[in-house]
């Protein structure tokens, strides 16, 4: 079922906070993270999705059915929280099986359906337990059982994983994915982590002051941001003011460089966008676009060295990856400066 925001707006009674004209579209089973800063709009889009904040103007549309004015309890959607919110005093099983039990579906078929559930989020052994007696990670497989249970016309996923260890995090995204995919669940997912969005989601859509400043693949959004705010917030990267110099050519003011510069007359400024893999060390002295330089501060990652790469008169180092840090030059190829329009 696919779920559609068309031209949705909203302001916070009194205030001119809340999120702008944003049209997006998830495709049936498809998942699709929302990114941003703190403040941009990502929990007013999903309240709105929701049904919990009313009041937009635009439409949001679930398989077809403009659900605008429909009531949070009719809009059949299942919502995951950073905090679990599970019931306390309500066993593993019954928690799971609480949506059914609002729809009057019968004991028995409840019961069999929450063990189904919590079967396939790995605590079918756990369903008598208290809540309490579960760790984080199985909390927030409890409440995702609990959404998926009442099979729901989209799934809300608000933070799922933000308080958790990074070693439970990273084995229960892979999960949390693989569900989702088995469920070919429409799905919202909520984080402030780029990397996690990166990694599980379909398409990421990234918000700013409460406009959606562009959905893309994962690959698209890293490798050609629409705008420098995209680029800054998703990734590593040096980002630094050029202009044309002549078709082909940029100047840095401490450099000439090629680059495709595409259509763009001579004198225009950008910004120019360089992502730390695509930074070569020590190339060979008649190199395209070779720095000289020297190497700052540096981050051991195992497999590979962060490092920073100063060069005289660009004003900040270049951020550099590979498996060791350049001794006295970089290059980078022309086709890996990407050029970001004003
Ligand atoms: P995010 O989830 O991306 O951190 P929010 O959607 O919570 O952002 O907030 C978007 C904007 O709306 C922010 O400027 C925030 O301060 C404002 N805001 C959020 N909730 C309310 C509220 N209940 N009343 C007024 N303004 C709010």
């Amino acid at each position: 079922m696919s779920l559609l925001l068309d031209s949705v707006s909203y302001n916070y009674p009194g205030s001119t906070h809340g999120l702008h004209d944003v049209s997006l579209d998830v495709r049936t089973g498809e998942l699709v993270a929302v990114i941003g800063p703190s403040g941009s709009g990502k929990s007013t889009l999903l309240k709105l999705v929701a049904g919990l904040e009313t009041g937009h103007t635009g439409r949001i549309v679930l398989g077809g059915d403009d659900m605008s004015r429909t009531p949070v309890h009719q809009r059949h959607i299942g919502m995951v929280f950073q905090s679990y919110a599970l019931f306390p005093h309500l066993s593993v099983l019954d928690n799971v099986a609480y949506g059914l039990k609002l729809r009057k579906v019968d004991t028995a078929e409840r019961r069999q359906r929450a063990q189904e559930l919590l079967d396939i989020v790995g605590l079918g052994d756990f369903a008598q337990r208290a809540t309490a007696q579960l760790s984080g990670g199985q909390q927030q497989r409890v409440a995702l059982a609990r959404a998926l249970a009442i099979d729901p016309r989209a799934l809300l996923l608000d933070e799922p994983l933000s308080a958790l260890d990074a070693s439970v995090r990273g084995h229960l995204r892979d999960q949390i994915r693989s569900i989702q995919q088995r469920f070919n669940a429409t799905t919202l997912l909520v984080t402030h982590d780029q990397e996690e969005a990166l990694v599980m989601a379909d398409r990421v859509a990234m918000l700013k002051d409460g406009r959606l400043l562009q959905i893309a693949t994962p690959r698209e959004i890293y490798e050609h941001p629409a705008s420098r705010a995209v680029a800054e917030f998703v990734g590593l990267s040096t980002i630094l003011p050029a202009k044309v110099a002549a078709p082909g050519r940029l100047d840095m003011g401490f450099a000439e460089l090629f680059a495709e510069t595409g259509t763009r007359p001579f004198g225009t400024a950008v910004h120019v966008l360089v992502r730390p893999e695509h930074i070569q060390p020590d190339p060979a002295p008649d190199s395209v676009n070779r720095l000289a330089g020297r190497t700052g501060a540096q981050r051991y990652l195992g497999a590979l060295t962060r490092y920073d790469f100063d060069v005289a008169g660009a004003g900040k180092p270049f951020l550099a990856e590979s498996a060791a840090p350049a001794a006295e030059a970089i290059a980078i190829a022309p086709e890996h400066l990407r050029l970001l329009d004003h």
